[in-house]
């Protein structure tokens, strides 16, 4: 087809198909908010069924967009775990909100740049707010400090770590060293291996019994390195870790950092926002002594992908890193505190992620944030005293920030490991098959645990108990099968 005939070509709408089209959308996310808890949270399917419902070739000529959107709800939103559902309990939920979606809906709705001042004040202003009143929540200081919005706690803690051997390191990194725990998320290493350092230069400590980084074991092979001329620049700390929610030593890890001269960076992408909580924020005590801290904000401040964020004791620190002077982004430089956010991190354009973590805060208020996050806790703290009274559980990780660890193990059976271990995978396995809960296993010290992260707060106890009677019938069923063979 031609220009002259095909009128699609400027991709546009009238304004009765676009309302009707919106309008359309909006029914079916607040149909899907209002009805999802009746809904079973797990998908699953090969790639082989996807490819065959999904497999196309590329459409040349146009579809009616209600046809295109019909299927897209029909076959492609379906296909998806609900992450936001009562009884999604594995890996992070997440529980998102109303208010969020919508600011997603107008920041991408206008489009907004929000890589530089010039092209969107207020959006940068917005940013900025919100960043203060993190690093108020944290306890940094708000007149030096600073921050960045990134699409996730991966992209804050690599974004950290680039700053971290910038300003430790200067140019020359072949010497230094980065230590970490062996609960540290994976996000870490990769950012270590994405900027460069050998595998020779990352030190992996233990964890004691309590998942906590050895604090005595990380002294040790810092003083090894230097006595072997190495550069010890920079611990990355967990403040709550993805396994089971424990927070390392966070004053003594500053301590160490301070008498050694190295960069602090706190890894709080999962549990940082409980500081909101008494009860967390006494557990995170000394977080506010990290030079840098990722906290994932869709993670349990509840905002729907995709936002994390990197707070800084200093912002220069960012500028110094990041700004680089292209001739083409001359024009729109500015003066120093009109900040262009391109210079703090490593994106250029980026969307505006701020507009939704204010318009939610805002609405909802930091009282109805610390309510949910205290309720969170309470919660796993509820189901371990509701797992210790029974015969047929065993704690393996007690809750610590909303999340717990925990297998089935009769009293009295007498199981080898390796039937815990297949005992409790098949309950795992059963569980998901029937999509009633999305409950899957880690590994704790060699051991086949279930594992729950309670960050929904719409999840209620009586989901929980729900869940774990299912998960008594599939262990029972194992177990006769055990004492058949
Ligand atoms: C989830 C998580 C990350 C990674 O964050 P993404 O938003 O998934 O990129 C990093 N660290 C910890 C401790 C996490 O729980």
């Amino acid at each position: 087809m031609t220009t002259e005939n095909n009128p699609n070509y400027k991709l546009t709408l009238s304004k009765e198909e676009m309302q009707r089209y919106g309008y359309k959308i909006i029914d079916h996310i607040v149909d899907h908010f209002e009805t999802q808890n009746s809904k079973k949270p797990v998908a699953q399917a090969s790639r082989a069924e996807m490819d065959s419902l999904l497999t196309e070739n590329i459409p040349n000529l146009s579809t009616p967009a209600h046809e295109v959107l019909d299927f897209v709800m029909d076959q492609v939103i379906p296909n998806s775990n609900i992450v936001s559902h009562p009884k999604s309990y594995s890996f992070v939920p997440g529980p998102s909100n109303y208010i969020s979606v919508m600011a997603d809906t107008i920041a991408t709705g206008f489009n907004i740049f929000s890589g530089g001042w010039a092209a969107s004040p207020a959006a940068a202003e917005l940013e900025i707010v919100t960043m203060n009143w993190l690093l108020e929540i944290f306890g940094f200081p708000t007149k030096q400090g600073g921050g960045i919005f990134t699409s996730g706690g991966s992209m804050a803690n690599l974004t950290a770590l680039v700053t971290a051997r910038r300003i430790k390191c200067r140019n020359d990194f072949s010497k230094a060293t980065i230590y970490l725990s062996d609960q540290a998320h994976s996000s870490n290493i990769k950012a270590i291996k994405v900027i460069g350092f050998k595998k020779e230069q990352i030190r992996i400590i233990p964890t004691d019994m309590e998942f906590k980084i050895s604090l005595n074991k990380l002294k040790n092979i810092i003083a090894k390195d230097r006595l072997e001329g190495l550069q010890p620049f920079c611990i990355i700390a967990s403040a709550g870790t993805t396994n089971t929610g424990t927070v390392d030593p966070l004053d003594e890890i500053a301590n160490i950092c301070e008498n050694e001269n190295m960069w602090f960076h706190i890894d709080g992408a999962y549990g940082g926002a409980a500081i909101l909580a008494s009860n967390g924020k006494k557990l995170l005590k000394g977080i506010e002594r990290a030079d840098s801290l990722t906290v994932d904000p869709h993670k349990w401040f509840f905002q729907p992908y995709e936002i994390g964020c990197l707070l800084v004791k200093n912002h220069n620190w960012l500028s110094s890193t990041f700004s680089e002077k292209p001739e083409y982004l001359r024009d729109i430089e500015g003066n120093e505190s009109e900040i262009n956010f391109y210079d703090h991190g490593i994106q250029l354009t980026r969307r505006f992620r701020a507009l939704k973590f204010y318009m939610s805060l805002k609405t909802f208020g930091l009282a109805s944030f610390k309510k949910a996050i205290t309720y969170n806790i309470d919660l796993a703290e509820q189901t371990e005293i509701l797992l210790r009274k029974s015969a047929l559980w065993e704690i393996t990780s007690p809750a610590t920030l909303a999340i717990i660890n925990f297998r089935y193990n009769p009293i009295g059976q007498n199981l080898l490991e390796e039937e815990l271990d297949r005992i409790n995978q098949n309950i795992s396995k059963k569980i998901i098959a029937s999509k009633e809960a999305l409950l899957v296993t880690t590994v704790l010290q060699g051991q086949v645990v279930l594992r729950m992260c309670l960050i929904n707060p719409r999840t209620t106890i009586e989901d929980i108990k729900n869940t774990l009677k299912k998960c008594e019938i599939y262990g029972e069923e194992q177990l006769l099968a055990t004492s058949n063979t």
